[in-house]
């Protein structure tokens, strides 16, 4: 589709742009940047690149996915295709990083694109995928480099979001909610984020400041008690990478978070949100954990696919992130549901299966890995958000001595 076909108002495709360079990753001269986004999002990419260029970039390189070939695989794909993984394009990926590149995703994925398939064989696929890009993820996982990621008003997407609506209208409509969410839809986006920063380093700072031991978490079926890591950061809005640059990791966002202690949570936790998973829909979520570790999942669908994501590996039946956001967030008070874990996870309390980000550890630039495991950080091939909040969600801190705190009330800041 050409720009001039598009059902929305390209001038916010530019201001996407610029905060996605500006505000989102912070470029800086002389820095190469590693694009990444589907064919359909090359209005914004083509976008992305001036922005780059013109804020000094020295190279952009666009690497492109397709829906309709990465279909081509399940459907015509040799048994031990899925197995396999261009383990060289994620290895130059890791290259790049280790040599200060920049990294920006813009996700416009269909959630159902690949929901027709054989779940075995989808399951496969990404963990191959999971193990080739491990090295790469890590510099990113570790915030060794800025990066960020915002998202793009694809059409499957958008189908899936207002199903009552022509493709067009469609299309509109999911362009209208991230031109909003990402704050482009104000006079000085610029302004809005950097305000909006200020805002959540005040709920970041007031967290670090209590020293929590656990979170307790209650409501829409959840009773789920998270034990902190030892020495656990909160995180939110804007932070500065290892190589000096402050970055928004992602655009839009409205969490702060932290490490949990991976073998310090107990209860039963219900998603409040279907999770959309590599092409894949899983609803209605309820894990019971035991010492950290799940000892019973059932979803009432997309089980299958559930039950081999948390069999990944050790580390993925256990928490790697802990996430709070109010239920009077921008992107709750929309009322709609996403079905995209950038959008829905920043409209809910969260909580994510796999990997720890290491940054939310103080002192942690070199812990090994067995010391990372010793303060409860987390370690797997994945890391997968699931939604749990609601409007009804209670959270009390409990702090070292066993004083109770309250964190959240009726869904929402209890201060
Ligand atoms: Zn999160
Ligand atoms: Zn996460």
């Amino acid at each position: 589709m050409s720009d001039a076909n598009l059902p929305f108002d390209i001038q916010y495709l530019e201001r996407l742009a610029d905060v996605a360079i500006g505000t989102g990753l912070n470029l800086q001269p002389g820095q190469q940047l590693v694009l990444t986004g589907s064919a359909e999002t090359l209005p914004l990419l083509r976008r992305i690149a001036i922005a780059a260029y013109k804020a000094g970039a020295s190279v952009v390189t666009p690497i492109l996915s397709d829906e309709a070939i990465t279909r081509a695989r399940y459907m015509h794909g040799a048994d031990n295709s899925f197995d396999a993984a261009p383990d060289w394009l994620f290895a130059g990926m890791g290259q790049a990083y280790e040599a200060n590149a920049a990294r920006l995703h813009v996700s416009s994925e269909n959630p159902m694109a690949l929901s027709d398939m054989d779940a075995d064989k989808v399951g496969r696929a990404s963990k191959a995928n999971a193990i080739a890009y491990k090295p790469a993820l890590e510099k990113i996982s570790s915030f060794a480099i800025n990066w960020s990621i915002i998202s793009y008003p694809g059409r499957a997407w958008a189908q899936l979001v207002f199903p009552e609506m022509s493709a067009d209208d469609a299309q509109a409509a999911l362009a209208k909610a991230i031109f909003a969410a990402s704050r482009v839809d104000c006079d000085d986006p610029v302004a809005a984020w950097d305000q909006h920063n200020i805002d959540l380093a005040t709920r970041r700072d007031w967290l670090n400041d209590q020293r929590l031991d656990a979170l307790h978490f209650k409501g829409s079926g959840t009773d789920l008690t998270v034990g902190l890591a030892d020495g656990h950061l909160w995180s939110g809005g804007a932070a500065e990478a290892k190589n000096g640059i402050t970055c928004n990791p992602n655009i839009p966002t409205e969490e702060v978070f932290t490490t949990p202690h991976a073998a310090r949570v107990n209860g039963t936790a219900r998603a409040s949100k279907p999770l959309s998973h590599q092409g894949s829909l899983i609803e209605n979520i309820e894990v019971h954990f035991e010492n950290g570790r799940i000892v019973k999942a059932s979803a009432t669908r997309g089980e299958e696919v559930f039950q081999k994501l948390i069999e990944t590996d050790e580390g993925a039946s256990r928490l790697g992130e802990v996430a709070l956001v109010p239920h009077a967030s921008p992107i709750s008070e929309s009322g709609l549901l996403f079905y995209n874990t950038l959008y829905d996870e920043n409209a809910a309390c969260h909580i994510a299966l796999g990997q720890c980000y290491k940054d939310c550890l103080v002192d942690a630039d070199d812990i090994s890995d067995k010391d990372l495991k010793a303060r409860g950080g987390n370690s797997s091939l994945i890391h997968v958000d699931w939604m749990i909040g609601g409007a009804e969600t209670e959270i009390t801190g409990i702090t070292q001595n066993g004083e109770r705190v309250p964190v959240f009330r009726g869904g929402n800041w209890a201060n």
